[in-house]
């Protein structure tokens, strides 16, 4: 086969002058069943943020804080280890879906790819007209019907990019935070009025300007398909088998012509401007227009659909069906360690993480005739959304006490640091080396939540 239409991007001329991709509108069940499922993603992306439980937001990624809430647990910059796994649980997860199902992630639920094409690219084909009407546009000099509807469309995306750099800000900040940006004096929130603007900027240009190039040029993902992809692995994919040699449509059909028609309907529904037809191309983002555009050529021209499917390279080479391999098996099995892991470290995961220290340059401090203490300071930080007041015991046979400095308990605000300082009395008569392993209970009110293990330090057991 022909191969060099691998020597440059589809998306670029002989001059490097960027090629205008006008994507004709698809139409069929694959688009309608994107359609569907695109509805179900806007309306989860745009009421996640309000969903609050416990006075909790749902989801809320606060990157400049270090502070993530997930199905409303605050995990903090403590839980790194917890972060930091699950991120390469999900790489992992990533790998073996894609070495099985391809970039069916791209096509399906990228938020990139469902914004083009779900919103603004409908947007485009509501104000502009279908690739035809746009292209011709593009080719002749500007109406001024023409000038209105294309400002109208750039306002519309503008407005529509805000829209959806606002609910992102949500996600980080909170929407509770955000509606304090919105009504009150913007003097009051220079940074967060600069980063709403910057992020609609962003947007608006990606999706009036850089449209594919974010898929084809940019995306990391799509730039590591051609190290995770195999030949067993399900793609969008032309049966070359039974399509070539293509011919131009005739009523009889000749023997030893394939069932391409070469209408190039499919290259003009694709949105990033390749051709199927050519093979597995990285520029492909499984969005299926092909597949619909190709099935109804063929149920035009009264030949059996499926020219364009999802199959993978082999199953079209040897007719075989798609096959679990041992890659996949080997992903799967690291897949299912890393979970177990990760469930285990958020079933363990401590709502109040406390640490406890000898106050550091000091020894202990004679108490009378016949006790000695030790003071201590503990650091908690509290992960729940209520005030914790903390008590403190000492666990074990000791006859000692616990003397918190300024009250009884310590109390540590919701989501927040605190800390507090305290002694350990212990009889001379209980200590038996310089150093005493004691064990120290930590106590929400009545309910003991952990225990720390530290040393008491004493004097010699023969200056007793
Ligand atoms: S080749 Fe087909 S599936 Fe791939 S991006 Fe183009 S239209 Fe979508
Ligand atoms: S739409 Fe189908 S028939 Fe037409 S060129 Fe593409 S593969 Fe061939």
């Amino acid at each position: 086969m022909d191969q060099t239409f691998r020597d440059h991007l589809a998306t670029v001329d002989a001059r490097g002058h960027r090629k205008w991709v006008f994507a004709q509108r698809p139409k069929g069940k694959w688009y309608s069943l994107r359609t569907y499922i695109s509805w179900g993603f806007f309306i989860l992306f745009f009421a996640t943020p309000l969903i609050y439980v416990n006075g909790q937001p749902l989801f809320q990624f606060n990157i400049p804080q270090a502070r993530f809430i997930v199905f409303s647990k605050v995990f903090w910059p403590q839980d790194f280890f917890i972060f930091g796994l699950t991120m390469v649980t999900f790489i992992v997860f990533i790998i073996l879906f894609t070495a099985a199902f391809g970039r069916l992630f791209c096509g399906w639920v990228c938020p990139q790819t469902i914004f083009m094409e779900m919103l603004f690219r409908k947007v485009e084909y509501a104000i502009l007209g279908d690739a035809p009407a746009q292209r011709l546009a593009r080719s002749h000099p500007p109406t001024t019907g023409w000038l209105l509807r294309n400002g109208l469309k750039h306002v519309v995306f503008f407005l529509l990019s805000f829209i959806i750099a606002n609910t992102f800000l949500a996600y980080i900040i909170g929407v509770k935070d955000l509606g304090r940006i919105i009504t009150e004096p913007p003097g009051q929130h220079i940074g967060g009025l600069t980063s709403m603007f910057i992020f609609s900027g962003v947007f608006y240009a990606v999706y009036a300007f850089f449209r594919e190039q974010a898929c084809t040029v940019v995306c990391p993902y799509g730039r590591l398909q051609s190290v995770l992809l195999d030949r067993n692995s399900m793609i969008v994919a032309y049966d070359h088998k039974r399509g070539e040699p293509r011919t131009k449509f005739r009523k009889q059909k000749a023997a030893d012509t394939g069932d391409c028609i070469d209408c190039e309907q499919c290259v003009k529904v694709c949105p990033t401007g390749i051709d199927i037809r050519n093979g597995t191309q990285m520029e492909c983002v499984g969005c299926t227009a092909c597949i619909d555009a190709c099935n109804a050529m063929m149920a035009k021209t009264d030949r059996p659909a499926d020219l364009i499917r999802y199959a993978s390279e082999n199953g079209i080479s040897n007719h075989e069906p798609l096959r679990y391999t041992l890659r996949m098996k080997l992903y799967t099995s690291l897949l299912t360690v890393l979970v177990l892991i990760l469930a285990g470290l958020l079933f363990s995961r401590k709502e109040v993480d406390a640490t406890i220290m000898r106050t550091p340059g000091m020894l202990y401090q004679e108490r009378g005739a016949d006790s000695v203490s030790n003071l201590y300071t503990i650091k908690v930080a509290n992960k729940t959304i209520r005030r914790v007041p903390l008590r403190l015991r000492l666990e074990g046979g000791e006859h000692g006490s616990v003397q918190v400095i300024g009250g009884t308990s310590i109390p540590i605000k919701q989501q927040e640091e605190g800390s507090g300082n305290f002694f350990i009395v212990l009889p001379k008569a209980d200590i038996l080396a310089r150093k005493t392993a004691i064990r120290i209970g930590i106590y929400d009110n009545n309910k003991k939540i952990d225990e720390i293990r530290t040393n008491f330090l004493g004097p010699q057991p023969d200056q007793n």
